[in-house]
């Protein structure tokens, strides 16, 4: 802020400005810090009111004092603070915050208003600094860093507090693929919704907090499953079971396995049958689809660059975990830009397709309780392996300060 436009605002925070205290003036403060109590003189000023040698203070508390254009910088505790003298104002984080006094510059002295130490120092760094008013004593709190090991750990290493979100594909009257090689009765809706209840059970018993986006045989707008992965939630885990099309018969003994799909650009080569298949969702939707708009568009990328490497890693886990109780085709991490499940997912995100329901194999393995455990145990142990790398990552002091 300029010096030169400042009359309009100095007058408003004048009017602002709080009124004067009554309280009896002390003749003398101390400053007390690790370094050893000090005492400073209190100087009354007729107009300013009363000051304190704005020098001395900024020293005894470590801190520094520069004169920009007219202005008084401090530096204490690593806040800065700006005066302009005569004005009953100053400015902290560029806002400006009235004053019942002002500083002034006295003999080329900067004297501070005894305002700001016995007022304004205590509120905006109150875990710096504390006033006592009976003996007029500014105290500096001596911080205690916190004890390098402070963070409990749950007994398979992770810090507790973690929170995923498990998504049984489909629901209600979106029965999902028909599922072939199942039992009489089964589809996909409920093979997903009995992995999802044991894979929920294996994470709460490894000490992960888990959001189900259904548990019971309902619709759940394709467009708002994502959204149950909220803020605090790490990962979002559908879970599908793949078919192929009933034309491609022939091919229904050769082609089993799983894959893990991620948010993506580069569409591979199943991408277009998944997309049609998983999409058929949207048309049992009441409200018309609403994933298409631009702003939409602009998050999906935004999520897309932020979190594809996080998705990625969790698919890859996904993939090796179930390579060891599966007995289908390890088919890989795949990525995909046209799934509305994924697309709308504002945290990192993964569709596992756990097998063909077209493959009788694959179907076996799906629909028998024992082996629907495995897999839930496989995707629990890699979703513990996905939090822990990200635990240790954010437990790196490399990786402390980029904001994640
Ligand atoms: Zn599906």
């Amino acid at each position: 802020m300029k010096p030169a436009g400042l009359g309009r605002v100095l007058a408003l925070v004048l009017a602002l400005a709080l009124p004067a205290r009554a309280a009896a003036v002390p003749a003398t403060i101390t400053v007390q810090t690790a370094r050893g109590a000090t005492q400073l003189a209190v100087r009354m000023d007729r107009l300013a009111g009363p000051l304190v040698h704005g020098g001395t203070l900024v020293g005894l508390l470590n801190g520094t004092i520069a004169r920009r254009e007219g202005w008084y910088d401090l530096t204490l505790a690593r806040q800065a603070f700006r005066f302009l003298p005569g004005a009953p104002a100053f400015a902290f984080n560029d806002r400006l915050q009235p004053l019942a006094g002002t500083a002034v510059v006295l003999r080329d002295s900067l004297f501070l208003p005894l305002q700001f130490v016995a007022e304004v120092l205590p509120r905006v760094l109150a875990e710096r600094y504390s006033w006592d008013p009976r003996t007029a004593r500014l105290k500096e709190l001596v911080r205690t860093p916190p004890p390098a090991t402070t963070i409990a750990r749950l007994p398979n290493g992770l810090r507790p507090g973690h929170v995923i979100t498990v998504d049984a594909g489909h629901g209600g009257r979106d029965p999902g693929n028909p599922g072939i090689y199942f039992p009489r009765g089964l589809r996909e809706k409920d093979v997903t919704l009995q992995v999802a209840l044991l894979l929920r059970d294996e994470l709460k018993g490894r000490g992960i907090r888990v959001v189900m986006t259904r548990t019971t045989d309902t619709l759940i707008n394709i467009l708002d499953r994502a959204r149950y992965c909220t803020a605090e939630c790490e990962l979002f885990v559908s879970l599908h079971v793949d078919a192929l099309d009933a034309r491609a018969r022939r091919r229904f003994g050769e082609v089993s396995g799983f894959h893990t799909i991620i948010i993506g650009e580069e569409n591979t080569e199943d991408a277009d049958r998944i997309a049609n298949m998983e999409n058929e969702a949207l048309q049992y939707e009441d409200a018309p689809a609403q994933g298409a708009n631009d702003l939409d568009y602009i998050l999906r990328n935004l999520q897309m660059n932020e979190y594809l490497r996080e998705s990625a890693r969790a698919a890859e886990l996904v993939q090796e975990e179930l390579a060891k109780v599966h007995t289908g085709t390890d088919r890989g991490v795949k990525q995909h830009n046209r799934l509305a499940v994924l697309n709308t997912a504002r945290r990192p995100a993964i569709l596992v397709e756990m097998g063909f329901s077209t493959n009788p194999n694959d179907a076996r393995l799906m629909t028998r309780r024992s082996s629907q455990q495995s897999l839930a145990t496989a995707l629990a142990d890699a979703i513990v392996a996905y939090l822990l790398e990200y635990d240790r990552k954010l437990g790196a002091p490399s990786a402390a300060g980029n904001g994640r």
